[in-house]
């Protein structure tokens, strides 16, 4: 392909983007596919030849599109939402075309000029003091490990990259249960291990840890030879939304001298609404926070931002500098951002991030959440009512957990009784829901958070999920 073809394309696509996000509505929200059926139509082999950019094209919109499961869609009610508002995919097509590998200063200062000044408007815009600087790191899987590994070594007086961790006593992370499993796989690839991940009691409405039981398991731990390094604390975690009380915990962070993480990957961004930010209520005093903004903000993957409190804490832990780096322009004011993440090479990540709080402003962003907040509370009231629909949790934010419990069946037969009631509901493709498990019983979640939902939206799902579990009992 010539660069005359990209531009007559490029026209294209962008207009086939914008036909797309107006019509997705036209389309099932979840790919209706069977397995495999893509990966048959595929040719087994790439081709020799140049092929015509038309045929490429049509075959996008005749095979990968039906494979699509579509998480712009205003009716996308699933797991959480991955939005990416239209300034954001503008700035991705200019970072992509000018594909800067944005690893240290030199390399694009601008990338990591903005990077820096972007951190500092959404530090403020969630309400965290000045002290906080950190990173866009790609998810927020990267940042919790990274912020795993800041723990090892801050436990092990910074010897742990060097002499790894035989012959060290065993490390220990605190967490509850209602953490997200990359917290578990940040203990595997530290090197910590799962087991070494003590899983604190919730208790409440909140589901948050229980700061008595907390302090109760490092103590034993330092009794028994065990070395406690770090806490990672849940707002907003996956499947409910569970909260644990940051304040509470930073001050046993505090006291036991250890680092505390907080995973507030999906209701972070939510903190840019003063009056939410009670559920992370102390967040100023941990180490670490995580949010995404490729999630509810509208920033498209991949955009975690991670405030550290103390950068340098992270730098220390995984700075390295070979010859070939050189190490021009780190000793400046203005540091290589390569240091605060787990890969070299760095996309030009913060330019979406700037066209988007540019382009909405947080005033729009704020309403956007607020309208979603509601809503969730307005689908939890309607699908109850009058049915055999329970509330298996209230609303926290925009998400909510549901079940089908008619009287009489047992909690196997409630399992597959609401298994078969989700599937029902996602095979039309009219919404789309995702299962968790509560106390061991199947539940399903609803959340709204996709930017295009609007009220019609909202009635739709409540009519679908009341007729569809009519229909079942
Ligand atoms: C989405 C989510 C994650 C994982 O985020 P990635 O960016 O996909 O790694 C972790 N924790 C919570 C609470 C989440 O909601």
């Amino acid at each position: 392909m010539q660069w005359e073809t990209f531009e007559y394309w490029g026209q294209k696509a962008v207009r086939w983007g914008a036909n797309y996000r107006r019509t997705l509505r036209e389309h099932p929200v979840r790919s209706q596919v069977e397995m495999g059926e893509i990966l048959k139509s595929l040719p087994p082999c790439a081709p020799e030849e140049p092929e015509r950019m038309e045929d490429i094209f049509a075959d996008f919109e005749r095979t990968i599109l039906p494979g699509m499961t579509h998480w712009q869609h205003p009716r996308f009610f699933a797991y959480f939402p991955a939005n990416a508002a239209p300034a954001s995919v503008l700035a991705e097509i200019l970072a992509d075309t000018m594909a800067a590998q944005c690893m240290l200063w030199q390399t694009s200062p601008a990338a990591t000029e903005l990077e820096r000044r972007m951190i500092e408007w959404l530090r403020d815009a969630v309400g965290l003091p000045a002290e906080f600087g950190g990173v866009i790191q790609d998810t927020a899987s990267s940042a919790t490990l990274a912020a795993i590994l800041t723990m090892r070594e801050r436990a092990l007086d910074g010897k742990g990259n060097t002499r790894g961790l035989a012959g060290q006593p065993a490390l220990r992370i605190y967490a509850s249960n209602e953490v997200h499993s990359s917290i578990d796989r940040a203990l595997w690839f530290s090197g910590i291990g799962a087991d070494n991940l003590v899983r604190i009691p919730t208790r409440g409405p909140m589901r948050s840890m229980d700061p008595a039981a907390l302090r109760e398991a490092i103590a034993q731990d330092r009794a028994s030879g065990f070395l406690p390094a770090g806490i990672v604390a849940a707002v907003g975690g996956t499947s409910t939304g569970a909260c644990d009380d940051v304040a509470a915990i930073s001050q046993v962070a505090k006291s036991e001298s250890l680092y505390l993480h907080v995973d507030a990957a999906w209701a972070g961004s939510a903190m840019i609404c003063p009056e939410f930010r009670t559920l992370w209520h102390g967040a100023e005093h941990a180490d670490s926070i995580v949010l995404n903004a490729h999630k509810w903000l509208g920033a498209q993957l991949e955009c975690s931002i991670h405030l550290l409190r103390d950068e340098n804490t992270l730098r220390n832990t995984l700075t390295i500098a070979p010859e070939y780096l050189g190490t021009h322009g780190n000793e400046g004011e203005i540091r290589n951002l390569c240091d605060l993440s787990l890969q070299l090479g760095r996309r030009f990540r913060a330019l979406k991030v700037w066209f988007l709080l540019r382009a909405e402003g947080l005033a729009r962003l704020r309403s956007m959440m607020r309208n979603h907040v509601r809503w969730a509370n307005e689908v939890a009231e309607r699908i109850a009512i009058d049915s055999d629909i329970e509330i298996v949790t209230p609303p926290i934010l925009s998400l909510f957990t549901f079940r089908l419990a008619p009287a009489g069946l047992t909690p196997d037969a409630l399992d597959t009784l609401n298994l078969d009631l989700l599937a029902r509901i996602n095979d039309t493709g009219r919404i789309y829901l995702t299962p968790t498990r509560i106390d061991d019983r199947l539940a399903i979640r609803f959340q709204v958070g996709a930017i295009e939902t609007a009220p019609e939206d909202i009635d739709t799902a409540v009519e679908e999920i009341r007729n569809t579990a009519a229909g079942l009992v």
